[in-house]
């Protein structure tokens, strides 16, 4: 049992508490842990964090969670957790005792078990250690990221991705989507790996049910509409799509963004100069020639008829033209109805 100090913890103010009275520690900042992580364990049981309201649960919760749709599933998630106060001395303690470090992915099990073959480039990748963006948790950019942007790993400086480097995460993900219960009722005609997501939570996967000739296409999967796109033919070509994408809208919030366009620059020619093992002579070429042209301001006619205005180094218009002549594959940008079968969608 871990030496938890939490049921003597008294409320200095009723109100609004922003502290707390800990026995141990004195007044301290508040914070919420879930029953489990509270009364301790001898394993650890995961520490998950959300930074803004203070809140930490554990791996049975967040599984728990990822299955909430609506807010009164998660009203009443959070009452299940079982949140209660603690001090943040405390807090810290509980999250060293809890933090399950991830398993390395072991590619090759992976393989055996899925009876697939990741695409060469992928597992160049791993061997060479580009899937490894560090810690995760919600320090990442404070204290990972910025160690990261010299010599950044796999698409570190992508289009809204992150990448997995975490063998559980693939496997219960692989699980979920063949779970006859899962909402999103994938047909089993498709065989999708992930490898990575979008901060909304959609997912990029292998598509090994069209592979072809060794080449995999890459598939975004989203997690509220049943429309799957295939993005890529081949892993390569998906990672130029995405130094490609990256570019075309750039403000504060890209994560390459630097208040100095020189300093941003060199983020991209950082991220460049990692990934060019991994591209063609000719994609290298590309992205190097528009790397190199100053920001400017465009308007953007989005097909449906409105029109907006950006800021980038290549518009979206040029990404499209670009794409259709440098990665054009059978299935490139085609939409699909996941919950149909292969056949009714001609794949
Ligand atoms: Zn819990
Ligand atoms: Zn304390």
């Amino acid at each position: 049992m871990l030496p938890i100090s939490v049921w003597n913890v008294i409320l200095k103010n009723m109100e609004e508490a922003q502290h707390v009275y800990c026995d141990k520690h004195g007044q301290q900042d508040l914070k919420l842990l879930c029953s489990h992580l509270l009364a301790g364990s001898h394993e650890p049981i995961g520490f998950h964090e959300f930074e803004p309201e203070n809140m930490a649960w554990c791996n049975e919760c967040e599984k728990a969670l990822s299955k909430t749709r609506t807010d009164e599933e998660q009203d009443q998630w959070s009452q299940d957790c079982g949140y209660k106060i603690i001090c943040s001395v405390c807090w810290d303690t509980i999250k060293e005792s809890n933090q399950i470090i991830k398993k390395a992915m072991n590619l090759e099990e992976l393989e055996q078990k899925y009876n697939i073959q990741y695409p060469d480039i992928y597992k160049q990748l791993a061997a060479n250690n580009m899937l490894d963006w560090g810690a995760s948790g919600s320090s990442w950019y404070y204290d990972t990221f910025p160690k990261l942007k010299e010599n950044p790993p796999l698409l570190l400086f992508g289009f809204d991705i992150e990448i997995w480097n975490d063998q559980e995460l693939v496997e219960t993900s692989i699980d979920e989507m063949s779970d006859e219960e899962d909402y999103r009722n994938i047909h089993p005609g498709y065989q999708f790996i992930p490898f990575a997501q979008n901060g909304a939570g959609d997912l990029y996967a292998f598509q090994f049910d069209l592979q072809k000739d060794g080449a995999v296409p890459v598939t975004l999967i989203p997690h509220d509409d049943e429309e799957a796109e295939v993005l890529a033919g081949n892993f390569q070509d998906f990672i130029f799509r995405q130094l490609l994408e990256s570019v075309a809208e750039i403000d504060e919030g890209s994560i390459f963004y630097e208040e100095e366009e020189e300093d941003l620059k060199q983020n991209l020619f950082n991220q460049l100069k990692t990934h060019e093992l991994y591209l063609t002579a000719k994609q290298v070429e590309i992205l190097n020639t528009i790397y190199q042209r100053d920001i400017f301001e465009y308007t953007y006619k989005v097909p449906n008829g409105g029109s907006f205005e950006t800021e980038g180094l290549v518009t979206f218009d040029e990404v499209e033209e670009i794409l259709n002549r440098e990665i054009a594959s059978e299935y490139l940008n085609r939409s699909f109805n996941y919950t149909e079968s292969p056949a009714s969608n001609k794949l």
